[in-house]
């Protein structure tokens, strides 16, 4: 199995639930960008730069690619070099980040190791499922927004609170999803597939079945 596996698909297409769901059957370190940059809120010493992206993140917008490179390249070695797989987790949200990451992984002599897992849902399933989502406070357990569940008074994992994301309010989430959904996943996507090592999951099943399917490419990889 590839020891580093790339998920993208915009928000609320499942790939913070299956990223967990990777790590808790192999092991796989977790890596994602959007947990990291809500940890650096409790930060009381960041520096103007950071401060100014975090205001960005708030507001739904993406954060600089040199913050994403801090955060994540130091994260990947460590976890490789553990002799371990990571999960990256909506760690990459651009074509300039596609790449930076590809030369990253030239240079670590990583590139065979690399398969990327496209999970495509459309905006307006996304907005469903989003709007009115809850997070724990604790594991970061996602409760989405389902017609056939309701959402547990208490996280069903540790029992930590249930919260919602700044931004999944309605008008941030718009923001979001006409940014970084749908339309934003297409070049993303071309880039991918033009070096042959994309593959794509229907996202809208449950996630039983996106789990299974997923399981199947990386077998098969
Ligand atoms: P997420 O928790 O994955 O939905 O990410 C929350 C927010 O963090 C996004 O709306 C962006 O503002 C920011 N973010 C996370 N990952 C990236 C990335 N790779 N590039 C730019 N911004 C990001």
């Amino acid at each position: 199995m590839k020891k580093i596996i790339i998920f993208i698909g915009g928000p609320g297409s499942g790939k913070g639930t299956q990223a967990k769901r990777i790590v808790e059957k192999y092991g796989y370190g977790h890596l994602s960008t959007g947990d990291l940059l809500r940890k650096m809120e409790n930060d009381q010493h960041l520096s103007p730069a950071k401060q100014e992206a975090l205001v960005q993140m708030r507001a739904g917008n993406l954060v600089p690619d040199w913050l994403i490179f801090e955060l994540a390249f130091d994260e990947i070695l460590r976890q490789v070099k553990q002799g371990k797989g990571i999960v990256l987790d909506g760690a990459i949200r651009n074509v300039k980040q596609a790449e930076g990451y590809q030369e990253f992984f030239k240079r670590e002599n990583l590139l065979n190791e690399v398969i990327v897992i496209e999970i495509k849902l459309s905006d307006e399933e996304a907005l469903h499922r989003v709007h009115k989502r809850k997070v724990c406070g604790a594991c970061g357990e996602i409760f989405p927004n389902s017609t056939t569940s309701e959402i547990p008074p208490v996280c069903t994992k540790c029992g930590g609170e249930l919260m919602v994301r700044v931004d999944d309010s309605l008008a941030i989430l718009k923001h979001r999803l006409a940014t970084q959904g749908e339309v934003a996943n297409g070049p993303i996507r071309d880039f991918y597939k033009q070096i042959g090592i994309l593959e794509a999951v229907d996202g809208s099943q449950t996630v039983p079945v996106v789990e299974n399917e997923i399981e199947k490419i990386l077998q098969a990889r």
